[in-house]
């Protein structure tokens, strides 16, 4: 909900306090809002005085997050960035009496704008305008703001790639020429945009940061044709398991995502199909269970065959199986473990037969008769009958 109370009390103490960037951005474009961010010209230790539960989350840079209702909100003060020495940090922080300075700090004109509590903006930078025209453009001079900090370049791609928004021309000029800056961006931050970019409507944006050179940072560039990202649904999991389908030598633990995740989409990408017959996917679940599975039918577009065979209540695991491994006392351990994947592999081709009557006397036939004297199993035998029909 929007925090008009925390405007309310900056306000009600003489501060100026109003909603500024992504918020108001996405307010006026009628989008859904996820985070309201605050600034004002009180000072961080006024802003903690003023709010018994808040957090000094970012204080030397003069934001605190306030916590209302169950929420939290990042309530920061004017302030204008020091010199950037690094392309990536602006080595300190200036706090500032007035709104403008702090909207002239913003990257893009449609992110400095501010929203007071009666609805009026704070527009110093046409940014309704641009946000009208659909343009990307940077507050001042693109080649300064894009030196000062290289992450903007990818923040440009990646809002073109959220709202359907073309990229200014100087601006675009400007991200040609300077985007070997990005090399020394922190991974953390080039994946987080890039994230952004992959679950957004047009993930394919992708390739032009690739082509250009803005994710060099975490080991990868050139040229690649990713309109397939768009079929599979806007997921992370199955969003980046595309992306390694597509690039192939894509090092996923560059770019500092959770192992769980690069786990995943490699798998899910190492099995990947563009379409899998049922019997397939059954043999998937069984060699990789049902996580990896899910992630390879989004990419396949099939969820629902998936849910059919797992409502069917086949036996796809080792678990489902009428036997266990207690059956077999007179197998050793492992040999135990090689008969129970071997009826695993029948029953996914003869579901009918996992009971344990079946199974057991498909052991003890497969026990008894070495592949060896040519012997034919019943597995064998029914393959083929089903094979022929
Ligand atoms: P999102 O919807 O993704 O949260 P956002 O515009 O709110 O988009 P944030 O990263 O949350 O983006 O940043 C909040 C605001 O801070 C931006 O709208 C912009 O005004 C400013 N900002 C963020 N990062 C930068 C940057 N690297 N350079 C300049 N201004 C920035
Ligand atoms: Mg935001």
């Amino acid at each position: 909900m929007r925090p008009d109370l925390i405007l309310k009390t900056l306000e009600g103490e003489g501060f100026v306090a109003c909603f500024v960037g992504g918020c108001v951005r996405d307010t006026l474009l009628g989008r859904p809002v996820h985070d309201w961010d605050i600034t004002t010209s009180a000072l961080p230790e006024e802003i903690m005085a003023l709010f018994p539960r808040c957090i000094p989350t970012g204080i030397k840079h003069g934001t605190v997050t306030v916590l209302l209702r169950g929420e939290s909100f990042e309530v920061t003060t004017f302030r204008r960035d020091g010199a950037y020495h690094d392309g990536r940090h602006p080595d300190g922080v200036v706090f500032v009496p007035n709104l403008t300075e702090d909207l002239a700090r913003r990257d893009f004109t449609i992110n400095a704008m501010a929203m007071h509590l009666d609805g009026r903006i704070t527009d110093c930078f046409d940014g309704k305008a641009d946000l009208k025209r659909g343009i990307i453009r940077c507050v001042g001079d693109p080649e300064r703001r894009f030196r000062e900090d290289a992450l903007r370049m990818l923040r440009a791609w990646r809002f073109s790639a959220q709202l359907g928004f073309q990229i200014e021309d100087d601006t675009a000029r400007a991200i040609r020429e300077n985007a070997g800056l990005c090399r020394l961006l922190s991974r953390e931050r080039v994946c987080a945009e890039a994230e952004k970019t992959l679950l957004s409507p047009r993930p394919e944006t992708l390739s032009v940061m690739l082509r250009e050179g803005l994710l060099a940072a975490c080991g990868i560039e050139g040229d690649y044709e990713l309109h397939a990202l768009k079929t599979v649904s806007a997921e992370a999991d199955a969003r980046w398991a595309m992306l390694k389908v597509l690039i192939p030598k894509l090092d996923m633990q560059q770019f500092r995502l959770p192992s769980r995740r690069v786990q995943l989409a490699e798998t899910a990408a190492a099995a990947y199909r563009p379409s899998y017959a049922r019997q397939e996917l059954k043999a998937l679940l069984a060699a990789s269970g049902e996580e990896v599975a899910r992630v390879c039918a989004k990419l396949s577009n099939q969820e629902a065959l998936l849910e059919e065979i797992l409502q069917s209540g086949e036996c796809v695991s080792l678990r489902g199986l009428a036997v266990n491994g207690r059956d077999f006392p007179a197998l050793q351990g492992r040999s135990a473990g090689e008969m129970l994947r071997r009826l695993l592999d029948h029953v996914l081709a003869f579901p009918e037969d996992n009971n344990r009557q079946t199974l057991l006397r498909l052991a003890e036939e497969w026990s008894g008769n070495s592949d060896a004297d040519g012997h034919k199993d019943v597995g064998d035998v029914k393959r083929q009958q089903k094979d022929t029909l």
